[in-house]
Order: structure tokens, then sequence, then C-alpha cells
């Protein structure tokens, strides 16, 4: 637990909120401020300020944890469709520094904005990050 992580007290309870799930490693609440009606985010209790702090038994394990309540979300709201979004570093979007994933569900001609503006592929490009996995 880090002292000053809002997530940290939200998912050990010390902090009242709607909780849709809980088990011995996470807790899922509704977003205070959702995109879609359902939004929704997964917190693990164990405090990792992002992705790349998170242990790898947790990261799989949040993914199953993630799909069960989406299906779950998406068949109870009747949504046609669900991003999961997850931010890593302000750069990112990144705002509370406890790692968690959104589940936004979406409905046909709703508002949300989860898109980017398609770029193209240069060759230099490619060719670096290719040789980053050589
Ligand atoms: P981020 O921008 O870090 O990926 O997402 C943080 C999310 O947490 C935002 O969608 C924001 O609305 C939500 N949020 C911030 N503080 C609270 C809070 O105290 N309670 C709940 N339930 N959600 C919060
Ligand atoms: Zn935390």
């Amino acid at each position: 637990m880090e002292e000053n992580c809002i997530f940290c007290k939200i998912a050990r309870g010390d902090i009242p909120s709607a909780t849709l799930y809980e088990d011995e490693e996470f807790r899922v609440i509704l977003d205070l401020g959702p995109a879609s009606k359902g939004h929704a985010l997964i917190l693990p209790k164990k405090h990792a300020a992002n992705l790349f702090e998170l242990p790898d038994e947790t990261a799989a394990k949040a993914l199953v944890v993630a799909k069960r309540i989406a299906g779950q979300l998406k068949g109870g709201l009747h949504a046609d469709g669900l991003n999961l979004v997850q931010n890593n570093g302000a750069a990112a979007g990144q705002t509370v520094e406890h790692f968690h994933i959104h589940l936004i569900p979406r409905y046909q001609d709703d508002t949300v904005n989860v898109k980017w503006q398609p770029g193209e592929l240069s060759d230099a490009d490619k060719e670096e990050i290719l040789k980053l996995f050589r």
C-alpha cells in the first residue's frame, strides 16, 4: 500500500466505492467520471504504478477478470461493444498512478472518443523497431 494512493485506499476498502466485483487480489469499481454507462475500473489491491511495474501473475489474472466483467457489463447493459483501455504515464493519459484497466461499454452512435488519426509506417521506423526485437 502506497501512502496517498487513492486507488490503494479504494482497492482495500478504506474508501467506499461502487464495487462490482472483489476477490483477494482485485476490486472492480464504477468510474466516478464515466465515459459511458457502465464504465468500470479494475484495480489490483497490491500497488503497482503502471503496467511496467505489474507482476506477470497479476497481469495475467487481470485480463481474466477483465474478460469476465466485460461480458457481464456488455450483456447486462445491452452494450453494442466494449473498449479495454489501459493508460501508462502522463503522456498516455494516466492520471492516477496505480495500475488500472478501464472497461468502457460502447453503444451504437455514442460519443466516446478512443480513436486516433491513423499515420503511416515509414521504412525507417519499421527497421528501427524491428531491430529492437531481433
Ligand atoms: P486514468 O486517466 O489514470 O487512466 O484513469 C483514471 C480514472 O479514474 C478516470 O477515469 C477517473 O474518472 C477515475 N477516478 C479518479 N478518481 C476516482 C475516484 O476517487 N473514484 C472512482 N471511482 N474513480 C476515480
Ligand atoms: Zn496504489
